[in-house]
């Protein structure tokens, strides 16, 4: 099985923490969508397995024409093998939601929705620039459920300039009373060559410390689970058979087609990456359809090493509530990468932030697991797994 991400690079204004590749006043999204419809021609033959999952993230995915998405979803049906269960996903942002798109969207197959909402809170809202009211976000879900969608996500943000803990459990509360099946939270970071970051320079706004975005997440972590969420990465909740499926594939090495400006591929070797240039994609794509081969210049591939899988594999499976399965990482790393990633392990173990499960029925298949103390100091505990020099 694989997936599919398309990226739609455009945004009616920017958000100040943003660093996604988007575009803003764009009049370029129908040659955009033609340009999309001609690399997924020409990238077929890249992924041969099944597609179970395809993924339409941005940017902003609603600044679509309701049309323009049918024909996207058209053609990947048309190029590739779609699983009939495949999960389709588009992100929305709150105030693009209406019946009309809705209806628009309604045969094309899509069957989950990811609302970019990150606070219910309007003088939170004003302050990262967002679009929406807490009011429309709260309309735009119940629009969505009214519409049949029963697979609803959204994206909140904690450690806010000025939020405090209550300003925070009111988002969860929120969010908890509009029955979604999905959450996915984040502590704000200022990104460089953001608006945020240039603030925080000027000393304009500052970092929420570690400790209250910590108490933060621990609240997020205590109100989701006692609703019957499960934790299952760091940032994502979903309630039980609610799991992003494609997200999972990210964390799960099954490979991946991305087309669009700035999108990512890859093969299980290989990563490949689309410019973030619109203009540059828009030449790149329609000379490689005229002349039959890609000019070079608007995308990069770069073949991954033993060591930088390894270091993927720890960065992706620790994150996740399945763990690191340590018989396949010596399966596909060899025993000494095993007995590393154990030596560096050895002080969390002490420290009681990582754990081995041990697999009941079948031993060989331990897993190496963050604890729930772990998952608080999680980006610390997988840099010192990450192999960093000529150690092996
Ligand atoms: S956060 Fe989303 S809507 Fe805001 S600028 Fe970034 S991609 Fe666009």
């Amino acid at each position: 099985m694989a997936g599919i991400y398309l990226h739609i690079p455009f945004c009616k204004r920017r958000c100040i923490y943003c660093n996604f590749y988007s575009t803003t006043g764009s009049n370029l999204t129908e040659d955009y969508v033609s340009a999309l419809i001609l690399e997924l021609k020409l990238r077929r033959m890249e992924i041969t397995e099944k597609i179970n999952t395809i993924y339409l993230g941005g940017g902003t995915p609603s600044q679509l024409t309701a049309q323009q998405i049918n024909k996207l979803i058209t053609e990947i049906y048309s190029c590739f093998e779609v699983d009939q269960q495949a999960e389709i996903t588009i992100e929305a942002n709150p105030d693009d939601i209406s019946e009309e798109w809705l209806d628009g969207i309604a045969n094309s197959g899509v069957n989950r929705i990811s609302l970019g909402i990150q606070t219910f809170n309007e003088k939170e809202l004003t302050f990262l620039k967002r679009r929406h009211t807490g009011k429309q976000a709260i309309n735009a879900v119940k629009t969505c459920q009214k519409h049949g969608f029963k697979n609803m996500s959204i994206d909140l943000i904690y450690g806010l300039p000025h939020q405090d803990l209550q300003d925070w459990q009111n988002n969860i509360d929120i969010a908890l009373d509009l029955n979604i099946q999905h959450l996915s939270a984040y502590a704000l970071i200022y990104e460089e060559n953001t608006l945020l970051w240039r603030m925080k320079q000027k000393r304009e706004v500052s970092e929420a410390n570690d400790e209250y975005s910590l108490e933060m997440f621990e609240t997020l972590i205590k109100k989701l689970t006692a609703s019957g969420f499960e934790h299952y990465e760091i940032s994502n909740f979903a309630l039980p058979g609610f799991y992003s499926r494609h997200n999972s594939s990210y964390w799960q090495d099954i490979p991946y087609l991305g087309c669009g400006a700035s999108a990512h591929s890859y093969d299980g070797n290989n990563r490949k990456y689309n410019k973030p240039n619109l203009s540059l994609y828009l030449e790149g794509i329609n000379t490689w359809h005229q002349y039959g081969t890609p000019n070079v210049s608007f995308f990069e591939t770069e073949h991954l090493s033993k060591c930088e899988k390894y270091n993927d594999r720890i960065i992706t499976s620790l994150r996740t509530c399945w763990g690191l399965n340590l018989k396949k990482l010596e399966k596909d790393f060899g025993k000494d990468f095993l007995n590393y990633c154990l030596q560096m392990a050895t002080p969390h173990f002490k420290n009681k932030t990582l754990q081995i499960i041990p697999n009941q029925t079948d031993h060989s298949q331990s897993i190496l697991k963050l604890t729930q103390k772990g998952i608080f100091l999680s980006d610390g505990i997988m840099s010192d797994l990450l192999y960093i020099d000529e150690q092996i």
